[in-house]
């Protein structure tokens, strides 16, 4: 995809000075790649900051809301979030990515990440068109909630489900091309939950 097509919809805030410049490079390599597919013609927002900054700033925007609390829930490294008509249609979307760790992350592995994000809503857009017949049909509650349901909104982490979702993602990223900077950032995912004590993969 062309960059400049992309960055027309897209906009890009890294308030992260240090890493300013490599991680606009690494997004333009990402972004480059990308095949011309309607889902990254959508408008939308990336993000990438430190994690209390980036908790500050959603709180600001709506607070303890959402996103907010997936945030707390998923911990500081990446999150995507889609927003869709009341038909399932996503109309924008926003994206962030948690740079704490980033200083000790080789380029791959970072662009794994990346990819790994937009993967999401790479899936959540195929999800929704799949679902569109059946999506029209229902009443809007039950519309609403099964809308839910396809962008992971009622997903625990760690849980079958989530796994499902992280296995559907890395999928796509190599459908996509980036296999060499999927396997550079799996595994590698793990934060350590001290609420549950236990490992878990980070999304
Ligand atoms: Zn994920």
């Amino acid at each position: 995809m062309k960059l400049e097509n992309f960055y027309a919809r897209v906009k890009v805030g890294i308030a992260d000075k240090e890493l300013k410049h490599r991680l606009q490079s690494l997004l333009d390599d990402v972004v480059s790649r990308l095949p011309d597919e309607k889902q990254f013609q959508i408008r939308g927002i990336i993000g990438f900051a430190k994690f209390d900054l980036m908790v500050k700033y959603w709180d600001c925007i709506q607070p303890n809301g959402v996103v907010v609390q997936e945030l707390r829930k998923t911990g500081p490294i990446g999150f995507c979030n889609a927003y869709t008509t009341k038909t399932g249609d996503i109309y924008s979307f926003f994206i962030c990515y948690m740079t704490d760790c980033f200083h000790s992350w080789s380029d791959d592995r970072i662009k794994g990440l990346i990819i790994h994000e937009l993967s999401h809503l790479s899936c959540y857009w195929f999800d929704l068109k799949q679902e569109k017949p059946n999506l029209i049909k229902m009443n809007p509650k039950g519309r609403e909630i099964r809308i839910n349901q396809i962008l992971g909104e009622y997903i625990d982490v760690p849980s079958h489900e989530y796994a499902e979702i992280e296995k559907q993602a890395r999928a796509e990223a190599v459908r996509l091309g980036f296999e060499k900077e999927i396997e550079a950032s799996d595994g590698k995912g793990l934060v350590f939950d001290e609420k549950k004590n236990c490992w878990r993969r980070i999304r």
